[in-house]
């Protein structure tokens, strides 16, 4: 899961991290109040998932409080397109109001989990404000890169080298490096983090270090020990259809503009089953992952999602019976089958244990449904219904 920039914040403060005040609203009338806590200059800033602001016009800095009323107004539900966000673009719901800083230099510092390693590895740059593949391309001196024990952290020699790189000429006390960085490993190991980031880091005129940025993504097969991870989800940025799919335990990816909809079981037989179906010039509308432990009560609820999404002009089910039989699939398929109504043709594709019989419980059904007997004839009936064909 991603954070947004003023809930990373909020966890680099905790953890005795110099950031700017800031104050975050979902609605411009909120400004007057937001404006009492804090002192001008302001920077308005967009919360979206997604890096590349600055460019794309939202973050804006203000002077007087007609101008945060005017950039707030301004930045509230606009669509943000930047190279991160996609075609579509984000929705800004909220934009956050932090107490501009004045900066003198500015620095790059991430850490993130390297998955060739399994451990958390620190990245810090001289290019602040910069993206650090461009730096990494463009001036790979300019970066210094740690691995780090994840039971030490950063230790305060490791931290000295940084400071050293950062900072050759003194222009700020080593001090500020350390506890910058202390305050960042502290919040990626408490949080279980995969990354967090800060881009840039504002060296002040007075020689303080202030994170202006904040990128920060959690590691979500660590959700069980974070029930405050709850709060981070906004519901204005939860699809309907993702929102229902959690409740019953299935997840739900909806992927661009194809018209094929998939229930499967697992991810890789998702790529799988994405891959083969471009094979035939058709393109996936969503997946639904029903897990190993599909019942027919989920598996209805997914049939029911699927519909639901009006781009699904065609439904493949491609699973895969390994601890789960597929009779007691095929079982779960048409009882969601007699309670759901379906518009749209279905194909189904079972592999595994009890094959034979699944299939022939749902050849023998009399209910509207192709089988198939590998994936590569399930996908070519999905696309071709898909375009109308059957
Ligand atoms: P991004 O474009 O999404 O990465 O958003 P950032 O929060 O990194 O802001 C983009 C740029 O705006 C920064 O690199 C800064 O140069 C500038 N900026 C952001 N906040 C402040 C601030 O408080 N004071 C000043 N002087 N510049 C800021
Ligand atoms: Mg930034």
């Amino acid at each position: 899961m991603e954070l947004h920039e003023y809930q990373a914040k909020n966890l680099f403060a905790k953890a005795g991290m110099r950031t700017q005040k800031g104050v975050v609203i979902d609605d411009a009338a909120q400004c007057d109040s937001a404006l009492a806590e804090l002192s001008l200059p302001i920077v308005v800033k967009a919360q979206v998932h997604a890096g590349g602001r600055g460019k794309a016009g939202a973050i804006k800095f203000s002077q007087t409080a007609d101008e945060v009323r005017t950039h707030a107004t301004n930045i509230l539900g606009m669509t943000l397109k930047t190279k991160q966000t996609g075609n579509a673009g984000l929705t800004v719901h909220r934009v956050l109001l932090a107490q501009a800083c004045d900066i003198a230099s500015e620095l790059y510092v991430s850490v993130l989990t390297d998955r060739e390693t399994g451990q958390p590895v620190l990245i810090a740059s001289r290019g602040g404000g910069m993206d650090i593949e461009e730096t990494a391309a463009s001036d790979p001196d300019a970066i210094l890169k740690l691995q780090l024990d994840p039971g030490v952290g950063i230790p305060d020699d490791e931290s000295r080298r940084v400071h050293a790189f950062w900072c050759p000429d003194n222009a700020f006390p080593e001090q500020e490096t350390l506890t910058l960085l202390s305050a960042l490993y502290r919040t990626y190991f408490d949080n279980d983090a995969s990354m967090v980031e800060i881009n840039p880091v504002a060296v002040t005129p007075e020689g303080e270090l202030v994170a202006i940025d904040a990128k920060m993504s959690v590691d979500d097969n660590a959700r069980f020990r974070h029930p405050e991870w709850d709060a981070f989800e906004l519901d204005e940025e939860q699809d309907a259809r993702e929102r229902e799919a959690a409740q019953y335990g299935l997840s739900y990816i909806k992927v661009g503009e194809g018209s094929i909809g998939c229930m499967v079981n697992g991810a890789g037989l998702a790529m799988a089953t994405m891959d083969v179906i471009t094979l035939f010039d058709a393109r996936p509308a969503n997946f639904l992952d029903v897990g190993g432990g599909a019942t027919a009560e989920n598996v209805t609820a997914a049939f029911r999602i699927l519909a639901g999404d009006p781009d699904v002009k065609a439904i493949l089910v491609n699973i895969f019976g390994g601890i789960m039989r597929c009779d007691v699939i095929a079982e779960g398929v048409l009882a969601a089958l007699r309670s759901v109504e379906l518009d749209v043709p279905l194909i189904v594709r079972l592999e595994g244990t009890n094959v034979e019989e699944g299939r022939r419980m749902i050849a023998e059904s009399g209910l509207k449904c192709q089988t198939a007997s590998d994936l590569t004839e399930a996908a070519r009936l999905a696309a071709e219904a898909s375009r109308g064909g059957c």
